[in-house]
């Protein structure tokens, strides 16, 4: 398979330069060249398999001609095996129509473990094949950083930096970054929000020598690799539920659109989804894009769902991509103006396009708290907010059609917004309990990229 960049000019890649290097050189992002389909028939064969093998039968188009056969299968293999539970993305049954997809069983208890622990395992094999080093830069706000972290530390080919915006990120996520002792895990806070933090990552990759120098590489949901290893809990969610190869809609808790988006790709591959709805808190801006045409960017807005507190969704330029029919000018004429005047409208046919596809709701920090409460007490459940601002779009949307919510994250990672919300304490976990007897390491940076990259040179 061969990747291309949204932008046009960076040249083509295989799937592993394409993993290796995260962002694009013309600062796209890189998509396949061409997306595999299977039929009805072929899909329908997979029922009852394992996750590993839906896994492999899935991204098996994807990276064809970097891994043998045998390679990837423990690739797959190794990568779910510190999972807490056997089906690695188990499906609840809320009501007749509405089921959640639970995807916090992996190590850092959200579902950033799916695509994280094959990345990790993925440039474990490819680095060890090239005798490489390489530099890891993330941003994150909060649960991506933890997933990265876990998924590299140790690992001698790699040094993974990853900036957070301080004091907006939960005491679990803070904890999960700075408490591993590895010494190739710097977990940097800085002064001011994720879209910073987003930018700095933006930047370091847009300053040609200086990335060339370090072989800095991405694992930010603009690394095709992640959202690839997401399509396929889309697919095993379909396989279990009993639904004849009926419509399904997806309710996504959505940030920077990388699990929705891989959502929209399970779709092009055959699934019969007739609807993703973005669920956004009160950071709207892709809910308003999708009400008016309009992509028109404000400040981000601290909430109890602060994975989701973004505004600016990088892999939304991949949904651009498509909705523009591939048309790479306009893509980066597109980008140009939002980065310049933080504001554009959406051209009519691309509107129109993303709306087949496409749908919305925004969650109020009230609703999203009372969602909390009535989950538990409705369905003896406990959810994490951003799986409440989920629920809730669904609530609204649900109509004949069987509507899958995606549980983003374990409640016990959020536990000062469940106990907010409710009085009392999430369900816990032990594993939580042995965060807070370890020291913490953190390095606390201004929003200055001389400063980030001096640091960097002097640690790797
Ligand atoms: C990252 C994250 C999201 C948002 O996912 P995107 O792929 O960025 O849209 C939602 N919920 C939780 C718990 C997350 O960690």
């Amino acid at each position: 398979m061969r990747y291309i960049s949204t932008r046009g000019t960076a040249p083509e890649l295989n799937f592993e330069e394409a993993m290796l290097s995260g962002l694009a050189r013309d600062g796209g992002l890189y998509l396949p060249k061409c997306v595999p389909t299977f039929n009805k028939k072929t899909i329908l064969e997979l029922r009852g398999r394992s996750y590993e093998e839906i896994a492999y039968t899935v991204m098996e188009p994807f990276v064809r001609d970097a891994f043998s056969k045998e390679e990837f299968q423990e690739i797959i293999n190794k990568s779910y095996s510190s999972f807490r539970h056997k089906a690695r993305a188990p499906i609840k049954r809320l009501s007749e129509k509405q089921f959640l997809l639970e995807l916090f069983h992996g190590p850092t208890l959200a579902f950033k473990d799916f695509a994280m622990q094959l990345i990790g395992q993925l440039f474990r094999v490819s680095l060890a094949k090239s005798d490489r080093r390489i530099t890891i830069i993330g941003a994150t706000s909060g649960d991506t950083g933890s997933a990265a972290i876990e998924a590299f530390k140790g690992l001698k080919e790699v040094d993974v930096f990853i900036f957070f915006p301080k004091g907006r990120v939960s005491e679990v996520q803070r904890r999960q970054m700075s408490t591993p002792s590895e010494n190739n895990v710097h977990a940097i806070s800085i002064d001011g929000d994720f879209d910073d933090c987003q930018k700095i990552v933006k930047d370091l990759f847009s300053d040609l020598a200086f990335r060339d120098k370090v072989n800095l590489s991405g694992v930010n949901s603009i690394n095709w690799a992640r959202i690839m290893a997401q399509i396929v809990y889309y697919f095993s969610s379909f396989l279990a539920i009993d639904s004849d190869f009926k419509d399904v809609s997806y309710t996504v808790p959505t940030g920077n659109f990388g699990d929705i988006f891989a959502g929209y790709m399970a779709k092009e591959m055959g699934l019969p989804i007739s609807k993703l709805y973005i669920a956004t808190n009160q950071n709207d801006i892709l809910h308003n894009a999708l009400i008016n045409g309009h992509y028109i960017r404000t400040e981000v807005k601290p909430s109890i769902s602060p994975s989701m507190d973004i505004q600016v969704s990088s892999n939304f330029e991949r949904a651009v991509y498509y909705a523009l029919n591939k048309d790479t000018i306009k893509v980066c004429k597109f980008f140009e103006d939002f980065n310049n005047n933080g504001n554009c409208e959406i051209q009519k046919s691309a509107y129109t396009n993303l709306l087949k596809y496409y749908s919305s709701g925004s969650v109020s920090e009230t609703q999203t708290a009372k969602t909390i409460m009535k989950t538990r007490k409705k369905f003896k459940l406990d959810v994490c907010p951003h799986t409440a601002i989920g629920l809730k779009v669904a609530e609204d949307n649900i109509g004949k059609e069987t509507m899958i919510t995606l549980a983003t994250a374990h409640p016990g990672k959020f536990s000062a917004a469940f106990k907010n919300a409710t009085g009392e304490q999430p369900e816990s976990l032990n594993y939580l309990l042995g965060l807070f007897d370890k020291n913490e390491r953190i390095t606390e940076l201004k929003l200055d990229l001389e400063i980030i990259k001096k640091i960097i040179l002097e640690r790797i």
